[in-house]
């Protein structure tokens, strides 16, 4: 007897929307007063469910349902938006985890087969001091402290500051990894924040895993010299070479089968209109699933520049600004996802994640993950104008509850078969 209820989440979204937007969009930024409001509505719908609730040592909020099992199954989303953000993002997943905890509560007589837990992230965003998924990377043992420690907001509050206004101890957040204890399964539901379902005319998604980025900055050096006197053939032109790049690397993503690549920007020096570039510095942000393939990505980006810098007789250099590997999720989850979709709208589309989210932590701790995306209409998202029609936002808690049973039901079987 399932009482799920999805148009009871949209309402919700549209009451928590009212609480915390204004004309501009969602103003939840983590670690605020709004966000701190945000909380407490938020526990005021659990504390109707005979659940215990906790907030860890990263600001992190767990509320669970004991279960006959110590075995947990994980439902995770963020409450913190961006400023000026979008009325879904993150707390569509939490608001859906709120009503498959009444759901299961509800069928099974509040002891469900397994533990079910419920987080709401602290800080996923990043929005104030420019570093996202903040409490799932303490989580994870991932949270870089030293640079963590020294990041300031823009009023040039500190993070270590901002955290114990809201009774957080900087220096003990990595104490929340404790909470992955007995963790068998994650689960994030999300707007997909791109425009692949709408494209497709499909209302849900099947995440495969989040993309791996390599972020460089490549920069090619010539010869300064006036630009009327220099005959053509004479020139050494940084930006002839760094210009043939561009062309190149839509090339080099066709190749990779569902890699992107992007040139985000060019420099030059001098700059003046009367004389040949000397130098030409762009950034390339490349970005793919499969870690081989995004090394071989990097290394025809390398070769195709080095060849067009032997072309114009110019140098080019590399510098690597950031990188972080691929995170594919658990590919019996992905299937379980997959048949959850498929039963509640027939068809189903798998796809990787673009940006990075909260459940990439939780894989990378060694839980096996897996994330549902359902359509983002304009394929858009951090803006207030983000929105996903409303039967598909009913149709995803219905999708997401169903994974939710099946990811229970294969818990309990894989522990059994331990046994
Ligand atoms: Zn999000």
């Amino acid at each position: 007897m399932s009482t799920l209820n999805p148009k009871r989440t949209v309402a919700e979204l549209k009451e928590l929307r009212s609480l915390t937007a204004d004309e501009n969009g969602a103003q939840r930024v983590a670690f605020t007063k709004t966000w701190v409001q945000t909380r407490a509505w938020l526990r005021k719908k659990l504390e109707a469910i005979p659940v215990e609730m906790h907030t860890d040592a990263a600001g992190n909020l767990w509320t669970t349902l004991r279960g006959e099992s110590e075995k947990c199954l994980l439902i995770g989303g963020h409450m913190d938006s961006v400023p000026n953000g979008g009325w879904l993002d993150g707390c569509l997943n939490v608001m859906a985890g709120v009503e498959i905890l009444r759901r299961i509560n509800a069928q099974y007589n509040g002891k469900p087969p397994v533990t079910v837990r419920l987080v709401d992230w602290a800080d996923e965003e990043g929005a104030r001091f420019g570093k996202s998924l903040f409490g799932s990377s303490a989580c994870s043992g991932n949270l870089d402290m030293n640079e963590a420690r020294g990041l300031k907001d823009k009023d040039g509050i500190r993070l270590p500051d901002a955290l114990k206004e809201v009774g957080v101890d900087f220096e003990r957040v990595k104490d929340s990894g404790k909470e992955l204890q007995n963790a068998a399964a994650y689960l994030e539901l999300h707007i997909e924040q791109g425009p692949v379902l709408l494209d497709l005319d499909l209302p849900l998604g099947a995440v495969l895993g989040t993309f791996g980025v390599e972020r460089h900055a490549i920069t090619f050096h010539g010869q300064a010299a006036h630009s009327g006197s220099t005959p053509m053939n004479r020139r050494k032109d940084a930006f002839l070479a760094a210009a043939k790049m561009s062309p190149e690397i839509y090339r080099i993503a066709e190749r990779s089968h569902g890699g992107v690549c992007t040139i985000g920007s060019c420099t030059t020096k001098p700059g003046i209109v009367t004389s040949v570039v000397e130098e030409c510095r762009i950034t390339l942000d490349q970005r793919h699933l499969d870690g081989p393939t995004l090394a071989k990505m990097l290394k025809d980006a390398r070769d195709a520049s080095e060849r067009f810098a032997k072309e114009g007789n110019v140098n080019v250099c590399w510098e690597r600004l950031w990188q972080i590997d691929p995170r594919p999720f658990n590919d019996e989850l992905i299937a379980l996802c997959d048949e959850a979709i498929r039963e509640t709208c027939g068809k189903v589309h798998r796809l990787p994640s673009g940006p990075l989210h909260d459940a990439a932590e939780v894989a990378r701790a060694g839980v096996p993950t897996v994330m549902m995306f359902v359509q983002s209409l304009h394929g858009i998202s951090h803006n207030k104008i983000e929105d996903t029609k409303e039967e598909h936002l009913e149709l995803c808690v219905t999708a997401f509850d169903k994974l939710a049973e099946k990811a229970m039901k294969w818990i309990s079987e894989k522990s059994a078969s331990k046994l």
